[in-house]
């Protein structure tokens, strides 16, 4: 068994490799290989090894004074067009797949296979970036913690493949509720996080609103029965005073805690000075 940290890096080692990383002709030549597709990138290999191969042997003829020059190229051509589509196909066909390995293992590393959603893990990554910029251009940027309420209850009701698909169902409620530059992720069991770059408070508090209301009308049918559930939100607003991104996590998580004591399937946030309306904001919504 791994460690946390293990792992991590083991993941990290497996989706580091980036074309992005290597030299540029490198790069233009693994996009111009993968636009080609295997049969083009056969032939357009075999040409240029048919021609290097014709200039090869013309030039050993020339150094060395010997052979005949109809007789090379006929060979060196022969044998380019013989050997080169078979060892060609078969390296390129390892690119290829190599190349898909690593697609599905970066989808694999920063999503959650339940959901679909990000996992946790790249929206840390991601949203610290977000955070940071934020932070540096004095731009306005939210936080949300959705909880599912009582989510136990619907496992010990109907199952936990019913359960599995409610959450799948509330991820899709919530990520149709949000723009595409905001982030959403699973951040553990039946929580879910998102981060909303440039979304003042009063803003980050519609969308959760929005997002409370779509999930409190969904309802998935489940072997002749139809369930529903509802969720709490923790608003959490982006403030100079926040020292960093595990802060502003906190918070969201103070002000859920606050929504589940104000008896769930509500939205709350804690104290803010208001910059949008101009006068005091309630803290609560519902
Ligand atoms: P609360 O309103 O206080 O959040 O109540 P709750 O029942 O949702 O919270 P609690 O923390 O007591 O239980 C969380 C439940 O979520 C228990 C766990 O089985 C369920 N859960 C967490 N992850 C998954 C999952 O991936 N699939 C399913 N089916 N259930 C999950
Ligand atoms: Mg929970
Ligand atoms: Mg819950």
């Amino acid at each position: 068994m791994w460690s946390n940290r293990a792992l991590d890096s083991r993941i990290a080692m497996a989706t580091s490799f980036s074309p992005d990383s290597e030299p540029a002709w490198f790069r233009w030549m693994s996009r111009t290989v993968m636009r080609l597709g295997l049969l083009r990138s056969t032939v357009v290999t075999t040409f240029i090894v048919a021609v290097a191969a014709i200039a090869i042997s013309q030039l050993v003829i020339s150094v060395s004074g010997y052979g005949n020059r109809w007789v090379a190229v006929g060979s060196a051509t022969l044998c380019s067009v013989l050997l080169t589509p078979i060892i060609a196909s078969f390296i390129l066909r390892l690119v290829f797949a190599l190349d898909r390995a690593h697609q599905q293992l970066t989808v694999l590393a920063t999503h959650d296979d339940l959901t679909g959603v990000h996992n946790r893990r790249h929206f840390m990554t991601v949203v610290q970036r977000e955070w940071d910029r934020a932070r540096r251009y004095n731009t306005e940027a939210a936080l949300l913690l959705i909880d599912a309420d009582h989510f136990k209850r619907v496992n010990d009701n109907h199952g936990h493949l019913c359960g599995d698909e409610l959450l799948r169902c509330i991820a899709r409620a919530v990520g149709e509720s949000l723009r595409q530059a905001d982030v959403l992720a699973r951040f553990g069991g039946e929580e879910l996080i998102v981060f909303l770059p440039h979304t003042d408070p009063l803003g980050a508090l519609d969308v959760a609103e929005r997002i409370r209301e779509r999930v409190q009308a969904l309802s998935l049918p489940w072997k002749g029965e139809t369930v529903a559930t509802t969720v709490s939100i923790g608003v959490a607003p982006l403030r100079n005073e926040l020292p960093s991104l595990d802060w502003m996590i906190h918070e969201a998580d103070t002000a859920l805690y606050a929504a589940k004591s104000d008896g769930r399937n509500c939205v709350r946030t804690l104290p803010f000075e208001a910059s949008r309306s101009g006068g005091a904001f309630p803290v609560n919504s519902r």
